[in-house]
C-alpha cells in the first residue's frame, strides 16, 4: 500500500520543529522512520505533515554530565551500541540494543523514536524504568524532565503532549556496585520480544540488594515486577510472586499461559545472570 499524501518539512532547530508542529493540527516528527513509515504505507495513520529532524546535530550527542549519561533523541541505535560511554556507563542499555530489530533497522532507527513510540514489545522502556531514567521533553513552553515511570503511559501511548519534542534520555550512570541482567525470546532474533525483562541490582558482597525487574511484552506497557522484587528482598520465592504482577493477554503469537511460563522462565535467567561473579 502507499502512504495517504502528506506534505514535508525539514527542521532547522528544535524550536523550529516545535513551531512547525504548531502550526499544522495533525503533524508527525520524523527521526529513523523505521516504525512512522510504516505505518503510514499500511495507512493506520495519516498525518498531514511530516518533520524532518534527521539535521539536528545537537540531539544526535552522547555525554557523561556529573552521575548522568545523556543520549540525544537522534542517536540511531546502532550508533549507542558501538558507544564505548553507553558500554561503561549504561552497561544494561548495551546489553539490550543487539536485540532490538536487525541491524540495517538498527542504522536508521534511532533511541528516542522508540521511546517516544512507546510499542509495549520494545526493550528500552523496561531499560528505563530499572535504571530509573528520565525524558528530556522540549515544548512550547520550554524544556522538562520526565522520569520514566511517569512518561510511559498506556499502549502506544507516552507523556509526550501535541508540539512536544523528546530531546535526549538521561540515565543514572553505572557505579561499581552496579549489577544489570537482560534476556528476551522472540520468535526469531530480532523480532519483537515475545516476552523479555530488563533488570537492575545492587551487590553488596555477594549479595543482591535493590533488584529492580521490568517485563516487557506481557501488558501495554513496560512493567515493573514489584511482588518479585519484594520477595526477593526479604529472600521468599519471586517466581511464586511473580503471579500476582504479570496478567498477560494472549496475542498473536503467544498464549497468556505461554507468556506466563515464558516470564518465569526469564526471570530465573536473569536472576542467574545478576548472581554471576563479575570478571
Ligand atoms: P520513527 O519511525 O521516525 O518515529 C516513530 C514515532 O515516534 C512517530 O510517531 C514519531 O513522530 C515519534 N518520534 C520519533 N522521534 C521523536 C522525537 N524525538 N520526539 C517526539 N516524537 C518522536 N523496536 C524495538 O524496540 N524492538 C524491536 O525488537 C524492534 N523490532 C523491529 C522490527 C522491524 C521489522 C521494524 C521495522 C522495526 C522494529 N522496531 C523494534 C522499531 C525500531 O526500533 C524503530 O526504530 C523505532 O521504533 C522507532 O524509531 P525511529 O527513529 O525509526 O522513529
Amino acid at each position: 500500500m502507499k502512504p495517504a499524501p502528506f506534505g514535508y518539512a525539514k527542521a532547522t532547530s528544535v524550536e523550529h520543529a516545535i513551531a512547525l508542529l504548531g502550526q499544522y493540527a495533525d503533524a508527525r516528527i520524523l527521526a529513523g522512520g523505521q516504525s512512522l513509515i510504516a505505518t503510514l504505507n499500511m495507512r493506520l495513520s495519516a498525518p498531514k505533515l511530516l518533520i524532518d529532524i534527521n539535521g539536528l546535530d545537537e540531539l544526535r550527542r552522547i555525554a557523561v554530565a556529573g552521575d548522568w549519561l545523556e543520549i540525544g533523541a537522534l542517536v540511531r541505535h546502532a550508533e549507542a551500541e558501538r558507544s564505548p560511554d553507553v558500554a561503561r556507563h549504561a552497561p544494561l542499555i548495551a546489553l539490550a540494543l543487539p536485540h532490538i530489530a536487525h541491524p540495517a533497522i538498527r542504522n536508521r532507527g534511532t533511541i528516542g523514536g522508540s521511546i517516544a513510540y512507546a510499542d509495549p514489545a520494545a526493550e528500552l522502556p523496561a531499560c528505563l524504568l530499572v535504571l530509573g531514567g528520565e525524558l528530556v521533553v522540549a515544548g512550547k513552553a520550554g524544556k522538562r524532565t520526565v522520569k520514566a515511570e511517569d512518561f510511559f503511559k498506556g499502549l502506544f501511548e507516552t507523556a509526550l503532549a501535541p508540539g512536544d519534542v523528546l530531546t535526549a534520555v538521561r540515565l543514572p550512570v553505572a557505579r561499581a556496585d552496579s549489577r544489570h541482567a537482560f534476556a528476551e525470546l522472540a520468535r526469531r532474533h530480532g523480532d519483537y520480544a515475545l516476552v523479555g525483562l530488563a533488570a537492575a541490582a545492587r551487590v553488596d558482597g555477594t549479595t543482591l540488594r535493590d533488584v529492580r525487574l521490568a517485563f516487557f511484552g506481557v501488558g501495554a506497557t513496560a512493567i515493573r515486577a514489584r511482588t518479585a522484587e519484594a520477595a526477593i528482598a526479604i529472600g521468599t520465592d519471586p517466581l511464586a510472586a511473580l503471579a500476582r504482577d504479570l496478567d498477560p493477554q494472549g496475542d498473536v503469537q503467544a498464549s497468556a499461559a505461554a507468556k506466563r511460563h515464558l516470564a518465569g522462565v526469564l526471570l530465573r535467567r536473569v536472576l542467574a545472570q545478576l548472581a554471576e561473579p563479575r570478571p
